[in-house]
C-alpha cells in the first residue's frame, strides 16, 4: 500500500510523530529524514523533514511540521505547495497550489501573503543539522544548499511564477507542470484542427536558433530564482503540439539536436516529456522502423491526447484516427521502450451527446455513454490487467481524465452554446458522474488513473469551481476541499 500525505498528517494528530520516527497508523515508517528543527520539545517544536516514500514514480518533497498544528508541503525547489491546519481533530487545507502556474488558492481568510511569509519565516528560525553539529562531514555542503532552497518570501514567490511565464504562452498546455520542470518551446500551433482546441492551424516549427534562444531563456529564468539549485530541475518539457512534426516536416530541426540543446542547459533533467499524436507516431513507424527505439532513449514520456476511443465521437471532434490506430500508436511506442505513456481523455466534450449523420445520411444521436463505454473498453484492452501485453509493462503508464473546459473561439464551444447539434448537460453533476464511472471502470481493471489534469489548461488559472476533485493518493483531502 502506498502512503498518502493525509494519512501521514493524521498520524501526527495522534502524536505519533517525533524526529526520525514518523509512523503511520499501520505502524509503517515512511522514508523521511529530519534536516532542520528549532527545539527539543516534541509537541512544540517545528521540524523540516524530507519525505521520500510515496509512490514509486512520485517525487520527494519537504514538510514543515509545526508544533502549533500546521503542516506545510514544499516541492523539490523549496516552493510552498500546500499548507494544512489542525482544527479540532481535523486537518484542513488552508493553502493549495496544484501546479507550477502559481495559482494559489487560500481557504482560511488569512490571505496568501501572510500564510506564505509565515511558513518561510518559520523555516528561517530552524537550525539545520549541520548548524547544530549533528551532521556528517559529507552532508554539510548538501545541507547548506538545502537551506538555500527555502530562501523565499511571498513577493519573490509571486515574481518567480510570473517570470516563468516567459517560457510558455498563455494558451499552452503543460501537463503535470511542477516546480522542478523546465519548459523549452519548440514550435507553435498545429497542422490539425480539432474542434475543441485553441491551437491555431498553421504549424510553425522553430529554427534551431529559436529553440536555443528559448532554452537560454528557460535557463536564465530558472537560474535567477533558483541559483545553484537549478540543478534540481530534473524534468524538462519540450513544448509543442507534436514532437514528431520535427521529424516529418521538411524544415524540422533534427530531434536529436533539440535533445542536445535541452541537455546542455538542464543536464539533470532525466525525465523529458513531449506531446505526440497517433497519426505521426504511426507514420514515423512506417518510414523508419528503428526511429521510435532511438527516440525512446531520449524522451522519457510521451503524452497523447486521444480524448475519446469512440470512433464516431473522435470523428465528430475532428480527430479521424480510429481506436485501433490509437492502440497501434500506443503499442508501437511501448514496444520501442518508451518508459511512460500518458493517455489523455476528456470527459464532457459532447455534453449529453451529439447529433450526426451516419454513412447513409440518416440523422443519429451519439450519447455520452457511447463515448465513455467505448473509451473504457479500448483502454482496458490496451493496458488493463487482462490486456494481451502483461499489465506490468504499464506500471508507469497512466490515463489522465480531464474535464472539458469550453474555450472561447473554438467551434466546439459554439456548438455547446447553440445547443442544437451538441446537447448540453441538463442537470448539474452529470460530468462528475461520468468521471467517476470512467475512473472506476479503469481502476477496477488495473489501469492507473489521474484526474487532476484540467489544472494544466485554461491558462493555469482554473475557475473557482474547479476545486481538485480527487487525487490518486489523497482522497480525504479532496473531500475536505469539496467541503471547503
Ligand atoms: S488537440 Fe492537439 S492535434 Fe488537435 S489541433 Fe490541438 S494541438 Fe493539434
Amino acid at each position: 500500500m502506498f502512503l498518502n500525505e493525509t494519512e501521514l498528517i493524521e498520524d501526527m494528530v495522534n502524536m505519533n510523530y517525533h524526529s526520525g520516527h514518523l509512523r503511520t497508523k499501520h505502524g509503517h515508517v515512511p522514508l523521511h529524514y529530519l534536516i532542520a528543527s528549532n527545539g527539543k520539545n516534541k509537541e512544540q517544536r517545528d521540524d523540516l523533514v524530507r519525505m521520500d516514500n510515496r509512490d514509486i514514480d512520485a517525487d520527494p518533497n519537504y514538510w514543515l511540521i509545526r508544533g502549533k498544528g500546521e503542516v506545510a508541503v514544499f516541492g523539490l525547489t523549496g516552493l510552498v505547495k500546500e499548507v494544512y491546519k489542525k482544527e479540532g481533530e481535523e486537518w484542513r487545507p488552508i493553502l493549495f497550489r496544484p501546479n507550477a502556474y502559481g495559482n494559489f488558492r487560500e481557504f482560511s481568510g488569512r490571505g496568501v501573503e501572510e500564510i506564505i511569509d509565515d511558513v518561510y519565516r518559520t523555516v528561517g528560525t530552524l537550525k539545520f543539522r549541520h548548524e547544530t553539529g549533528d551532521a556528517a562531514q559529507y552532508e554539510v555542503a548538501e545541507l547548506e544548499r538545502k537551506k538555500e532552497l527555502f530562501n523565499w518570501w511571498t513577493q519573490r514567490v509571486i515574481a518567480r511564477f510570473g517570470d516563468f511565464r516567459k517560457v510558455y504562452n498563455p494558451e499552452d498546455i503543460v501537463p503535470d507542470f511542477n516546480d522542478h520542470m523546465a519548459i523549452i518551446k519548440i514550435m507553435e500551433r498545429c497542422k490539425r484542427g480539432c474542434l475543441y482546441c485553441p491551437e491555431r492551424r498553421g504549424l510553425k516549427l522553430y529554427t534551431e536558433e529559436q529553440i536555443e534562444e528559448n532554452a537560454d531563456t528557460a535557463l536564465r529564468v530558472a537560474t535567477e530564482y533558483h541559483g545553484d539549485n537549478v540543478s534540481r530541475f530534473t524534468e524538462l518539457f519540450y513544448n509543442g503540439s507534436d514532437w514528431f512534426w520535427n521529424y516529418l516536416e521538411p524544415n524540422g530541426v533534427d530531434p536529436l539536436k533539440i535533445i542536445e540543446i535541452g541537455r546542455e542547459r538542464f543536464p539533470n533533467a532525466l525525465k523529458t516529456y513531449a506531446f505526440a499524436g497517433t497519426p505521426t507516431v504511426n507514420k514515423v513507424q512506417l518510414l523508419d522502423k528503428g526511429y521510435h527505439r532511438r527516440m525512446a532513449k531520449e524522451i522519457y514520456s510521451f503524452l497523447i491526447g486521444h480524448e475519446s476511443f469512440d470512433d464516431i465521437t473522435s470523428r465528430f471532434l475532428g480527430k479521424g484516427e480510429t481506436a485501433q490506430e490509437k492502440k497501434d500508436a500506443f503499442n508501437t511506442l511501448k514496444d520501442a521502450g518508451v518508459s511512460k505513456i500518458k493517455t489523455i481523455i476528456q470527459v464532457g466534450m459532447i455534453g449529453e451527446g451529439f447529433y450526426y449523420k451516419d454513412d447513409k445520411g440518416d440523422r443519429k444521436f451519439r450519447s455520452r455513454w457511447d463515448h465513455l463505454e467505448e473509451t473504457a473498453r479500448h483502454i482496458i484492452d490496451m493496458m488493463g490487467m487482462k490486456s494481451d501485453r502483461h499489465w506490468f509493462n504499464h506500471r508507469k503508464d497512466k490515463v489522465l481524465i480531464s474535464r472539458y473546459q469550453p474555450i472561447d473561439g473554438t467551434p466546439l464551444k459554439r456548438l455547446h452554446d447553440e445547443g442544437s447539434i451538441v446537447k448540453p448537460y441538463s442537470e448539474p453533476g452529470m460530468i462528475e458522474e461520468e468521471i467517476e464511472w470512467l475512473r472506476e471502470q479503469l481502476r477496477q481493471n488495473g489501469v492507473l488513473v489521474e484526474t487532476e489534469y484540467e489544472y494544466a489548461i485554461n491558462e493555469g488559472k482554473p475557475a473557482d469551481k474547479h476545486i481538485p476533485m480527487e487525487t490518486e493518493f489523497r482522497p480525504e483531502l479532496v473531500a475536505r476541499l469539496k467541503a471547503a
